[in-house]
Parts: C-alpha cells; sequence; structure tokens
C-alpha cells in the first residue's frame, strides 16, 4: 500500500448546543505518493477545515486520518507537533515568511529546527533554491521580493526537509496571473520528482495543474 495519505470517515462539528455545524460530514480518500491532488469548493464548502486537521493543527470529532500509515488522530500533541515538523510541508496564501530573516534564512530554518549540521543545511539550501528559482535572493528580506517570488521562498521552506506530504492553502490566492503560472509549473516540477503535492483552493486554474481533482460540497468529497 503506498497511501501518503488515507482519510476514513473524517467528521468534523463546530460549536455545541443548537448552533451545530458539520463543516465535514464523513470524509473518506487517500492519497497516494506521487500524487499532485487539488481538492477544489465553493467558499464555506469545507475546504479550510479539512486541510487544518490534515495538518493536525485542528482535531477531527470523527474519524481518522492516517500519514504515512501513522494515526495522527490518536497522538498526542508533543508528538504531532515533532511530525509536523518532520512530515510535513506548509505553503500559504499569504507567505507567511518570517519578515526580520533574510529569504535564504527563512528557508533553511526548518533544518536549523531539526538541528540538521550546517554544512549540509546549507548544500540543501542552494538545491531548493535553484530548484525554485530563488538563489539571486537569498540576502534579501521578505519586503524586497515580488509576491511571486516569496511564495517561490515559501515553497521552498515547505519541501526542504523533504516532507511526506506538502499541504498548500489558496498558494496562488494571492498571486497574478503570471507569478500564478510560474507557481503551478514548479509544483508540476516538483511533483515529478516525486513530492506528493495536496492542494486547496477554489481556482478552477489552479486546479487544472494538478493530476487529480476532487470536490467538496458541503463537507463532503465527490471526485
Ligand atoms: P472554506 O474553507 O471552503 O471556505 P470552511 O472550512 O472555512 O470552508 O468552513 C466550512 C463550514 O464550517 C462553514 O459553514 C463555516 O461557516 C463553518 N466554520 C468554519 N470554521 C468555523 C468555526 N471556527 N466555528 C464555527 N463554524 C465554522
Amino acid at each position: 500500500m503506498d497511501a501518503i495519505l488515507e482519510l476514513k470517515n473524517v467528521t468534523k462539528y463546530y460549536g455545541s448546543g443548537s448552533v451545530v455545524t458539520k463543516a465535514l460530514d464523513g470524509i473518506s480518500f487517500s492519497v497516494r505518493k506521487g500524487e499532485f491532488t487539488a481538492i477544489m469548493g465553493a467558499s464555506g464548502s469545507g475546504k479550510s477545515t479539512l486541510l487544518n486537521v490534515i495538518s493536525t493543527i485542528d482535531r477531527v470529532s470523527a474519524g481518522e486520518i492516517r500519514v504515512e500509515g501513522r494515526l495522527l488522530t490518536a497522538m498526542k500533541e508533543k508528538e504531532l507537533s515533532l511530525f509536523r515538523r518532520d512530515r510535513l510541508g506548509f505553503i500559504f496564501q499569504e507567505y507567511n515568511l518570517l519578515d526580520t530573516l533574510t529569504i535564504g534564512e527563512n528557508i533553511v530554518l526548518p533544518l536549523n529546527l531539526k538541528k540538521l549540521p550546517y554544512e549540509k543545511s546549507v548544500q540543501e539550501l542552494h538545491s531548493v533554491a535553484k530548484t525554485l528559482d530563488v538563489t539571486e535572493q537569498l540576502d534579501k528580506f521578505p519586503h524586497e521580493l515580488s509576491g511571486g517570488q516569496r511564495q517561490r521562498a515559501a515553497c521552498a521552506r515547505a519541501i526542504i526537509t523533504s516532507p511526506a506530504l506538502v499541504l498548500a492553502d489558496e498558494p496562488t490566492g494571492a498571486l497574478d496571473s503570471k507569478a500564478t503560472d510560474s507557481l503551478l509549473g514548479l509544483f508540476a516540477s516538483i511533483n515529478a520528482e516525486g513530492q506528493t503535492i495536496l492542494m486547496v483552493t477554489h481556482s478552477t486554474k489552479a486546479a487544472s495543474h494538478a493530476k487529480r481533482v476532487l470536490f467538496i460540497k458541503d463537507g463532503g468529497i465527490f471526485s
């Protein structure tokens, strides 16, 4: 079984008493190693909730989530935070780069947190910077870069640890059309090198670059 991600009957309720919202309604699907999957849905369909429970930022109300066979829904917080650090990569709509660090320092941060030896970190930094075409920007600060360059740097930071799964939340949401094409082209090439990607988006254009598209509506998945 080469499933990287498996969801079984994942359900999420918000609120209590008479004001309960069922944000996820018994979702089951798997993502295999090497897949580039997009999850598309309108506003309010449950996309953020789904990504938040997969990324372990939020807890499910019922159901199971496994990554590389490990049952995330049974892990304690300490184990989860190490798991997030070591096995997941994150890309957000608003980049989430740290303003006071250079682009190079931002990208290499996950390796520093893992206490990887300096030489090895520098080697990895130059390799991902080349892949994402941000080598020229490594000594600059985030505010000195365009949105597209910032998102490419954020992408480099997400993949520098070779995570099992990259989770991208509306990654092109703040980009113009040219930067969108460039980023999605890079997603395709990273994916061609074996990186598994799960992207949540309401953009048909972004989803069209994925190899597989799942649709979410009223908290349920249909393909
Ligand atoms: P999307 O990301 O597709 O816009 P969300 O996952 O944010 O959708 O929301 C799914 C449903 O859950 C919506 O009905 C939304 O109002 C509800 N919801 C999301 N977050 C919360 C919350 N923290 N408290 C209560 N309801 C929420």
